[in-house]
């Protein structure tokens, strides 16, 4: 029988382990050994461009891809993993919802990651957020909603909940956004209320003053200090007794890891991310890889770690699915490393501001930023545009870096 390596997920990670295992086994001569890759659908979510204005365009189609490269798409959402049985549980979409199962010689968790949403009162019900694609476009559908509405301060207000990295790019947009439905004119008014005692908490003291001087510049403000306690139909409740009036509530505040790392018996990080070893296998548990999102892996030997970004899950992704590969065929496994880093900061018309380096060292800021800003959201961190197969195997190369 032949053996079988199964990805769980086609986002970055996923998608680029599928391949880079495809280009492994190109490279070995094996055409005996499947690859399988499991996904609600056959396209590429452009997650960390959803706080654009048109969410519903973010989305890449995969199957020509996954064709040219021999991997076979499986459409169904994993349900049930065990480890002994080296088997998962599978669920189709639409009428199909039976529960079949799967058996893998080597299973890549690559399932990504979901907002959190804490128990806060009337959170559920009244948030808006911009983590998956309808959740984004839902959104839309309610901005575009507003001009429907008598103006008034409330329905002018949008209060963004986290002042992190998506919250700031949420903030940034909302402006022009809001101006763009309810004229040019309106008085519009974009509070950012974060726990924490700086805007930008995780994003330290290179990049905040550029950062706060462009949301002073576009109007933004920002209330520090005290997160939000409650949310209703009109606005928020703080945890210090304040009340801000909002028609619209964006929540912003953490990722966790796919549910699925809790049915893998390994240790587990604060996120809900898997601790691997430098091969990207699960530690302690045999034929088990965790990738993207769902990894906790160390990208050098200075004590850094991947953070949830595609910049990561790109490169974890290629490295994952070619060591799954290189098990099955007999090779030796490749350390993941991955010691430059960046960021870049979206700030709507204001432009961006990039860093280099774990300390992030500001590189770029304004329009120089966003430049850099739209070449990374654009054209770096989309599929192979080539369905050539050499071509999409070449650029699946984990010693193929992509630092954005
Ligand atoms: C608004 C926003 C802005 C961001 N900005 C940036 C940024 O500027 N830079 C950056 O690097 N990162 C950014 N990110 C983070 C980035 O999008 C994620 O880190 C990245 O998508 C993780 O890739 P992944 O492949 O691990 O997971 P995902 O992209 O989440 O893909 C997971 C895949 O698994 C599938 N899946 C989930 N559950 C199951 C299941 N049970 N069975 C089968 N399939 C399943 C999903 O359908 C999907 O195909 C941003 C994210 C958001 C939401």
């Amino acid at each position: 029988m032949s053996k079988r390596i199964l990805v769980i997920g086609a986002g970055f990670a996923g998608m680029w382990s599928a391949l880079a295992a495809a280009r492994l086994l190109d490279q070995v001569g094996r055409s005996d050994v499947e690859i399988a890759l499991i996904a609600p659908v056959p396209e590429l979510h452009v997650r960390p461009r959803l706080y654009e204005h048109d969410p519903e365009a973010m989305k890449v189609p995969l199957l020509d891809i996954f064709a040219a490269t021999g991997v076979r798409f499986i459409q169904g959402m994993v349900e049930t993993i065990d480890v002994e049985k080296q088997e998962v549980g599978i669920i189709g979409l639409g009428a199909d919802t039976a529960l079949r199962s799967l058996g893998y010689d080597r299973l890549v968790l690559a399932a990504g990651s979901r907002l959190n949403r804490p128990p806060i009162p009337g959170l559920h019900d009244h948030t808006f957020n911009v983590d998956q694609i309808d959740e984004a476009v839902r959104l839309n559908a309610h901005l575009r909603s507003l001009k429907e509405r008598p103006a008034s301060a409330r329905r002018n207000t949008v209060v963004v909940a986290g002042a992190g990295f998506t919250g700031i790019e949420t903030a940034s947009e909302m402006p022009a956004r809001l101006r763009g439905i309810l004229g040019e004119d309106a008085e519009v008014n974009v509070v950012m209320v974060e726990r924490n005692g700086e805007v930008g908490p995780d994003l330290g003291p290179g990049p905040r003053p550029l950062i706060v001087q462009a949301l002073g510049e576009m109007g933004i403000t920002w209330k520090l200090g005290s997160g939000v306690s409650a949310v209703d139909a009109d606005g928020v409740r703080l945890e210090n007794g304040e009340r801000i009036e909002a028609d619209t509530v964006i929540w912003t505040a953490g990722a966790r890891a796919s549910g699925l790392t809790a049915q893998i018996p390994g240790e587990r990080d604060a996120y809900g991310r898997l601790h691997v070893d430098r091969s990207l296998a699960v530690k302690g548990v045999p034929n088990v890889f965790a990738s993207g999102d769902c990894a906790y892996a160390a990208t050098d030997d200075e004590g850094n770690h991947a953070t949830m970004s595609c910049q990561h899950a790109m490169n974890l992704g290629r490295a994952s699915g070619h060591n799954a590969a290189a098990d099955v065929v007999g090779q030796e496994r490749l350390p993941y490393s991955q010691p430059d880093y960046v960021t870049c900061v979206d700030l709507g018309p204001w432009g961006a501001v990039y860093t280099e380096g774990w300390e992030r060292e500001v590189k770029l800021s304004g329009a120089l930023g966003k430049a850099k800003k739209t070449v990374i959201n654009t054209d770096w961190i989309y599929p192979p545009k080539s369905l050539d197969r050499s071509e999409i195997l070449a650029q699946s190369d984990p010693a193929r870096i992509v630092v954005a």
